[in-house]
C-alpha cells in the first residue's frame, strides 16, 4: 500500500514534511518523498491530510462486556486511535478474562494497568472498588504482574473520595507498595476529596503518573480559582508525569489555563473513553482539539498522543508511536480544519478555537479500518473502494 502525497509526522523527529508512506505485510517500509505511485495494491490518497502514527490513548477503559467499557475495535478506528492503555479496568482476579476477551484478540493494540483492587473498576453506578479494603490485596496484584508482564505495563488507584470512601490513602499506600515489588510506574486517579491531591502527589516518584490532571472536580485539582498549587510545579520538577483522561469529569479547562500559564503541560494527552464518556469525549480527536484551543502547537499535540504515551508503556520499542521502517503499519490521516471551533469541557464552562482536528482515515496493521473521506472514486482508490 502506499500512503500519498501528505504532511507525515513524525514524532521523533517532532517535524511535519511533504512525504508518501509505503506499506507492506502490516509493517512500515519507508517514509519517502514523491515515491513512484504504480506497482502497488492499494493507495490511500492522503492529500491534504496529516499523516500521523496511529494514536496511542493512554487513559481508556476497554474491557468489553465490563460495564465501564468500550469495545476497542468499534471505538478505535472512527477516532485514529490504534494502540489503548487501559486504566485499571480490571484488577487481578478479572485480568485473566480481560486477557482472554479482548487484550489477545481485539484487533487493535491493548495493554493495561493493573487496579491495585482485584474486583477492577466497579460499574460507575456503584462506583467503589476500594471501599472494601480487603479488595486491595498486594499479593494478588503482584502474582498477576508477574504472570502477564508482556501486557502489564502498571499499578493503576482510583484515589478519590467516591470510589475509595475513606480509604484513600490506604489504597494508595498499597498501590505504592505493589508498584514499588514490580517496578512498573503508579497512575493514580485524582477526583473529589479524598485524598488532598497533595497528599497524593507526595506518594508519587519520579515516572508516576498523575491522570485527570486538568479536573476541578471537588476544588482537589491541581489549580484552585486560578491559582497553581505550588504542589504541582514540586511534582513537575520531580519528574511525575500528568495524563489528561479527559473522561466525563477529568477535564476543566481553567485548570488547564493555569497549568499552562505556569509551563506545565500534559505529558500525555488521552481520552478516557468509556461508556458513560462518549457524550463528553465525543473522538479521540476532539480531545486534541482542545488543546490545539489552549494554544499548544499542533506537533506537541500529536506528539503526546503517538510517541509519548507509547514511550512510557515502553511500545516505542516495537515501533509504536513512530513511522521507522519495520514498525507497524499504524496510521491517522487527519484532517485540519480552519474554522472557527466551539468545545465545552466537563465542567460546563464554553471555549473556542480557531482549528480543529477530525479522523479522515485509520491505518491498523497495514489495512484500512475506517475511511470518512468524501466519496471521490476518481481520484483515490484503497481496498475498500478497489
Ligand atoms: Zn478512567
Amino acid at each position: 500500500m502506499l500512503v500519498f502525497g501528505g504532511q507525515v509526522f513524525d514524532p521523533e523527529a517532532h517535524s511535519r514534511s511533504l512525504a508518501d508512506v509505503e506499506i507492506a505485510d502490516g509493517k512500515i517500509l519507508r517514509v519517502a518523498p514523491a515515491l513512484p505511485r504504480d506497482g502497488y495494491d492499494a493507495y490511500v490518497d492522503a492529500s491534504g491530510l496529516i499523516v500521523s502514527p496511529g494514536l496511542v490513548d493512554f487513559h481508556s477503559h476497554v474491557f468489553a462486556g465490563q460495564d465501564l467499557a468500550v469495545d476497542p475495535d468499534v471505538w478505535g478506528p472512527p477516532s485514529g486511535t490504534t494502540t489503548f492503555v487501559d486504566a485499571g479496568s480490571a484488577g487481578a482476579h478479572l485480568f485473566g478474562a480481560f486477557r482472554r476477551s479482548v487484550i489477545d484478540s481485539a484487533d487493535s493494540r491493548v495493554v493495561a494497568f493493573l487496579n491495585i483492587s482485584t474486583i477492577g473498576t466497579t460499574s460507575i453506578l456503584l462506583s467503589g472498588e476500594l471501599r472494601t479494603l480487603a479488595y486491595s490485596d498486594e499479593d494478588a496484584c503482584v502474582a498477576c504482574v508477574e504472570a502477564n508482564r508482556d501486557r502489564i505495563v502498571g499499578i493503576k488507584v482510583r484515589a478519590s473520595g467516591d470510589v475509595a470512601g475513606a480509604n484513600g490513602m490506604e489504597a494508595l499506600r498499597r498501590a505504592r507498595r505493589v508498584a514499588d515489588r514490580v517496578s512498573l510506574p503508579l497512575m493514580v486517579h485524582v477526583g473529589p476529596k479524598l485524598p488532598e491531591v497533595d497528599d497524593i502527589l507526595d506518594l508519587l516518584r519520579p515516572g508516576d503518573i498523575m491522570t485527570h490532571c486538568c479536573t476541578g472536580l471537588g476544588d482537589n485539582g491541581l489549580a484552585l480559582e486560578g491559582e497553581l498549587r505550588p504542589s504541582a510545579l514540586a511534582a513537575q520538577e520531580r519528574g511525575i508525569r500528568f495524563d489528561v483522561g479527559h473522561g466525563m469529569g477529568g477535564f476543566d479547562v481553567t485548570v488547564a489555563r493555569s497549568m499552562f500559564a505556569a509551563g506545565i503541560v500534559p505529558d500525555t494527552i488521552s481520552t478516557d473513553i468509556h461508556a458513560y464518556s462518549t457524550h463528553t469525549v465525543l473522538s479521540f480527536p476532539s480531545v486534541l482539539s482542545k488543546f490545539l484551543a489552549l494554544g499548544l502547537p499542533l506537533e506537541d499535540v500529536l506528539s503526546r498522543a503517538t510517541l509519548g504515551p507509547a514511550r512510557i508503556v515502553g511500545l516505542d520499542r516495537e515501533g509504536v508511536g513512530t513511522l521507522r521502517p519495520g514498525a507497524p503499519a499504524d496510521l491517522a490521516l487527519l484532517r485540519l480544519v480552519a474554522e472557527p471551533s466551539a468545545f465545552v469541557d466537563t465542567r460546563e464552562h464554553d471555549f473556542t478555537g480557531s482549528e480543529r482536528l477530525e479522523t479522515a482515515v485509520t491505518v491498523r496493521g497495514g489495512a484500512v479500518v475506517f475511511d470518512g473521506r468524501p466519496t471521490t472514486p476518481a481520484t483515490s482508490t484503497d481496498r475498500n473502494s478497489s
